[in-house]
């Protein structure tokens, strides 16, 4: 079996989160990242990344969200229309 992996680096502005990646807080599945304007990146789940995104903003970080595809709960939107 092969796992293919499009794992470039070269020009990929914004990389999406990962399974792997985890929040650096509590260690559940990341869905915000901040890049720190003196490099490096911290994690952190939809709950600690409102805690801390306003925050690291103001220092510069460059924010990457992706807690909204939390937001597409299964099961709300079913095929039920008639
Ligand atoms: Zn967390």
């Amino acid at each position: 079996m092969i796992e293919r992996r499009y794992v470039t680096g070269a020009l990929a502005p914004t990389k999406p989160l990962l399974a792997a990646d985890r929040c650096d807080r509590c260690g559940a599945q990341a869905y915000i990242r901040a890049t720190l304007p003196l490099g490096g990146e911290l994690f952190f789940c939809a709950h600690h990344g409102r805690q801390h995104v306003a925050v690291l903003r103001e220092k510069g970080a460059e924010i990457q969200d992706e807690s909204a595809r939390l937001s597409a709960t299964p099961g709300t939107a079913g095929d039920n229309e008639r």
